[in-house]
Formats: C-alpha cells, sequence, structure tokens
C-alpha cells in the first residue's frame, strides 16, 4: 500500500505572520482586509479536486471572525486543529498564559465546528526544549497531540538536535509529530514546506520526500499557509527585505507546485496519518494502570 503522508495548512491571514510582528502590532490586525476566508476556500476547492484531506491548525483569533470557513472545513472532510488563539510565541508566554491561549483557541474552535479538537500547532514552531511545560499544560487541555517541532538550523525557530519522529515528551500521554526533514551530511534539511517549498526546485523537493517514504519508510508532514496561494496580497512595505523576500518569493508558482505535490504523493489528515501512534497510550500510563 502507498504510504500516505499528512497535509497540514497554518489558517492565519498574511498579516500575522511572525516576521511581520515588527512592524504590524497586534492591535493593528482588525484595520487589515482580510482575505484568509478567500484563500482558504481556494485550498478547500483544490483539496477537493484531489480528492485530499488535511489538517487545519487555525487560530482562534481567526475562527471568531470566520466561522464560516471553519464549518466548511469541518463538512468538507477535514481535521479542525489549533493553532493557538493569537498567534504568541509559546517561549514568550509563561504556563498560565499559555494555559488561557490555547484553551480559549480550542473552545472558540469546538464551539464553531462543532467537533472535537485535538491537535495543537504552535505558532512559528515555538514550543521544545525551551518550554518544556507546555506539553503537560496541552495535554491537561484536551490535546491528544502537537506537530510544533523542527529539528533544523534556522534563525527564527528550529532545534537541530530535536527528534526527527514523533515521540511522547516525558512524563505526557501526549505525542509530538516534528515536522519533516532530510539528513544529509550530518545536518537536517527542512522538507516540510513553507518558504523552503517556493525556494527550492520541486524536482528536489520531491525527491526528498519519495527518499523518506521508501528508505526511512516515514509519512512526512507537508504544512503551508493561505496567503502563500495569494500573490495579490497587499505588500507590507515596512518589514525587513530577509522578512519581504521570503514572504513574496515565488508566490505565483505556488498553486502549480501544489497541485503537482497533491497529484505526486498520498495524503491524510495528520489524525488520520498517525492515528495508531496517538490511539496508543504511553509506556508510563500503562505502567500506572497496571498498579
Ligand atoms: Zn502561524
Amino acid at each position: 500500500m502507498t504510504l500516505r503522508n499528512a497535509m497540514s495548512v497554518d489558517v492565519e491571514d498574511y498579516f500575522q505572520v511572525q516576521a511581520f510582528a515588527p512592524v504590524i502590532a497586534r492591535s493593528a490586525w482588525d484595520g487589515f482586509t482580510p482575505r484568509v476566508d478567500a484563500n482558504v476556500g481556494r485550498i478547500l476547492d483544490r483539496f477537493a479536486a484531489a480528492g485530499v484531506r488535511a489538517t487545519f491548525f487555525t487560530l482562534g483569533w481567526v475562527a471568531e471572525r470566520h466561522p464560516k470557513m471553519v464549518r466548511r472545513i469541518v463538512a468538507d472532510g477535514h481535521e479542525l486543529a489549533s493553532h493557538g488563539y493569537g498567534h504568541a510565541l509559546v517561549h514568550t508566554l509563561d504556563a498560565e498564559d499559555f494555559r488561557a491561549d490555547v484553551r480559549r483557541a480550542r473552545q472558540i474552535l469546538e464551539d464553531i465546528g462543532g467537533v472535537a479538537v485535538t491537535g495543537y500547532r504552535a505558532p512559528t514552531f515555538s514550543l521544545g526544549a525551551r518550554t518544556p511545560w507546555a506539553f503537560g499544560v496541552l495535554e491537561e487541555e484536551g490535546y491528544r497531540y502537537s506537530s510544533s517541532t523542527y529539528p533544523i538550523r534556522h534563525d527564527l525557530y528550529g532545534e537541530p538536535d530535536a527528534p526527527r519522529f514523533p515521540y511522547r515528551p516525558e512524563g505526557t500521554a501526549l505525542v509530538e509529530l516534528p515536522l519533516t526533514t532530510f539528513p544529509l551530511g550530518g545536518r537536517n534539511f527542512p522538507l516540510a514546506g513553507g518558504g523552503y517549498f517556493r525556494l527550492l526546485p520541486y524536482q528536489l523537493f520531491r525527491a526528498g520526500l519519495t527518499r523518506l517514504n521508501q528508505r526511512e519508510r516515514r509519512p512526512g508532514i507537508f504544512y503551508f499557509h493561505p496567503w502563500e496561494i495569494d500573490p495579490g496580497q497587499p505588500h507590507i512595505r515596512d518589514a525587513s527585505r530577509v522578512a519581504r523576500f521570503r514572504h513574496y518569493l515565488n508566490l505565483a508558482a505556488m498553486p502549480g507546485r501544489l497541485d503537482r505535490l497533491l497529484r505526486d504523493f498520498a495524503w491524510d489528515r495528520i489524525d488520520a496519518v498517525f492515528a495508531e501512534i496517538i490511539a496508543t497510550p504511553a509506556p508510563a500510563r500503562l505502567a500506572e494502570a497496571a498498579v
């Protein structure tokens, strides 16, 4: 049987990305004309045409303003999951503020979507060794898995030495599903999407994912953002050159590449691809149960 990979979308608008945070205050978000609902609509059309189901990690802030979009995600058979409420980086919060953020997001999403929300992705992969308390908080708040770590070197995020494949953070029943990487010459290279997917030639990306599936016998986790298929979005001119380069690079090529990716591999929602590992109780829990 063909190995299925996991497709995911981080549902946020173009003015909410971390790279623009220095020039766009959170208090200014409501002043921008939203494009996220139209972009998600286009993504849902593409997924429907390709027969692909995916996981949508949605910001609570966005869900509140676009409930119809949230209901269509669910109605189309996709997994509704949480990207937190306000896109605050986890390592800038203390445990109680983090708890309030993930609780609020989950409540909003479940109320609007009418389904259980059990998956979480941290904004800008800001969860990991610096925030060892975060996994326990997620578990206590009803989450079953997190897909929030990216074991690469990057100036904004990443922990190059973190595990490459699913694991249970110590002392929790939660599962962490790291974003996909490609090991080469003692380093991990990103193979999960975002800006790298627009930067690298498609053939190279396809070869990397094929090798992961065939040689390592592992499913990959791919992610992208609704603004990445939207070349018509307003440009944020005050942002740094690096931020603008990363954000606007090859946007026009993205829809075509995405369609190829959807065709070239088998895809499903995260909770389906990793159903077995998410459902298996942690060894510590088994031991407790035996006593
Ligand atoms: Zn995000």
